[in-house]
Parts: structure tokens; C-alpha cells; sequence
């Protein structure tokens, strides 16, 4: 296994901007999406976040929409008594909120190899993005409580040639659900050889999934997205 890190090319420059909330929707208990308005000179890379700065505090939240959309949506979880998102839970519309951006190199890279998502949680969020400026064709999993939490599930099933939802507190609901964590579906369900691991959320998952694949998908490149 190869940890990659991807060429600056034809990344954006970060820039600081002003703009406010126009959409706040419930996802799920413990999930929202927030739409800000998308100023007339940002622009991004799918996979790439930015750097929101509200109320004095400052969280990085990648962007879920695809970049030819009008507005900026973000998949945030609510963290129990977290500084930034249990406020944002709560914003207004018409809030005004400011935001650097955009950041990071998580970008789909085409490759010979087929392409694995993982996410746990709001970790989707940049494959929402993918997903939408036309990337399809690859196997996505996403790691989450229950159904509940599998927001965006009918547009990335759209795209994806295999969508996988691992439930880990809750038993299967359809044969589209597996129990268990992301890593037991890897271990135990992907064919080994060589893919394109694309991996995003809990430090732990990623920790773990980068261990089974020098374990069982040699040959693999794993690019990372690390949220907490
Ligand atoms: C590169 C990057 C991209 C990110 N993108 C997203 C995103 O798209 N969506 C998103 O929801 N979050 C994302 N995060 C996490 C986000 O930046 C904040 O850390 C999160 O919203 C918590 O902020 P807070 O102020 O509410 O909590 P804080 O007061 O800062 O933290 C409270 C506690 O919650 C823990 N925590 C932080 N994030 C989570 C989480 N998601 N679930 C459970 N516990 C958590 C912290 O470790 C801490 O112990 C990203 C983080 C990074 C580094």
C-alpha cells in the first residue's frame, strides 16, 4: 500500500470570504446540512472543504455539493456539547457566516484501479461532491448507526456500481445493509487485489482500513480525509 499525496495542479488558491446561511435541513438526529450562499468568486475542487469561522470559532467542514451548483451545502454531525456545530444546528437562515477556502487535496484522481469510498458519518460529504460533478463507477461504503443516518443514500446509489451501508447498531433493515463495521465488509466481502481507496471520517476507521489494506489489497494507493 502507497499513501499518496496528490500533485498541486490545478488546485484552487484559498481565498477569505463573506456569505451567509440559506438552507438549514435536518438530516437525520444527529446530522444537518447547511447551504451558504456560494460567493461569486469562490470556487473548488469536489473533495475539497473549507474553513468556516463563526462565533469565534473555527471547523473545518468539507463541501458536499459538486462545484457547478449554485450554493455551498455542508453535511455536518451535531457533536454533543461541540462548540461550533451545536450552534450551526441551530443557525438561522440569513445568518451571516465567513469562511477560508478552499483547502485540502481530496480530490478524485482517475485511475486503472476501481475506485472504494469509505466513509463513516458526515465523512460522505466529499463523495457527495465527487459524486455529483459526474464520478461514478465506484464501490462506496458507508459506515453509520442506523438507516437513519444514510443520508444522500438514493443520489450516490445513482452513481455508484456498488453501495454498501454498514449498519454498526442495528440489524439490517433490507439485503442493501450489512451489520458490522466498514473494515468486516473489506475483510471479509471485497475480492483482494489492487483498488483506489478513498478514505473519510473517524481517525480510528481510517487507522484501521489502511492496516487491512497492506494486509490484503496490496498494490493499493490510499488517499485520506481525516475529521477527528
Ligand atoms: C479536514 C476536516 C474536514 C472536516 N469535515 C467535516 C464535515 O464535513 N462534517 C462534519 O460533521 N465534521 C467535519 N469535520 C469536523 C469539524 O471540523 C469539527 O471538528 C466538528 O464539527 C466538531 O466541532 P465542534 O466545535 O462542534 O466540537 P468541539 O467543541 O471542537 O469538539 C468536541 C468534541 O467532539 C469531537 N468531534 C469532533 N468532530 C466530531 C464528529 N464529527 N463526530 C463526533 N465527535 C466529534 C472532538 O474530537 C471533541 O472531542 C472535519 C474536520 C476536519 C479536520
Amino acid at each position: 500500500m502507497e499513501t499518496v499525496r496528490p500533485p498541486a495542479a490545478g488546485l484552487k488558491t484559498a481565498g477569505c470570504f463573506a456569505t451567509h446561511i440559506t438552507a438549514n435541513r435536518r438530516l437525520s438526529a444527529n446530522a444537518f446540512e447547511l447551504t451558504l450562499a456560494k460567493p461569486p468568486h469562490f470556487s473548488f475542487l469536489a473533495g475539497q472543504r473549507l474553513q468556516l469561522d463563526y462565533a469565534a470559532a473555527q471547523r473545518d467542514y468539507s463541501i458536499a455539493s459538486a462545484p457547478a451548483e449554485d450554493g455551498l451545502r455542508l453535511c455536518i454531525r451535531r457533536v454533543e456539547h461541540g462548540r461550533l456545530s451545536e450552534q450551526l444546528a441551530l443557525a438561522a437562515v440569513g445568518t451571516a457566516v465567513a469562511f477560508t477556502g478552499p483547502h485540502g487535496y481530496f480530490t478524485f484522481k482517475a485511475s486503472a484501479h476501481p475506485a472504494v469510498f469509505v466513509a463513516t458519518g458526515t465523512g460522505i460529504a466529499p463523495f457527495c461532491a465527487m459524486a455529483g460533478s459526474g464520478v461514478s463507477g465506484f464501490t462506496l461504503l458507508h459506515g453509520v448507526e442506523t438507516p437513519a443516518d444514510l443520508y444522500y443514500r438514493d443520489f450516490i446509489q445513482t452513481r455508484a456500481a456498488a453501495y454498501i451501508a454498514c449498519l454498526s447498531a442495528s440489524r439490517p433493515a433490507d439485503a442493501a445493509h450489512v451489520s458490522g463495521w466498514v473494515t468486516d465488509y473489506l475483510r471479509d466481502q471485497l475480492p483482494p487485489r489492487p483498488y483506489d481507496f478513498y478514505l473519510c471520517g473517524r481517525q480510528d476507521m481510517i487507522r484501521d482500513v489502511t492496516l487491512l489494506v497492506d494486509e490484503r489489497f496490496q498494490g493499493s494507493l490510499v488517499y485520506t480525509e481525516i475529521f477527528y
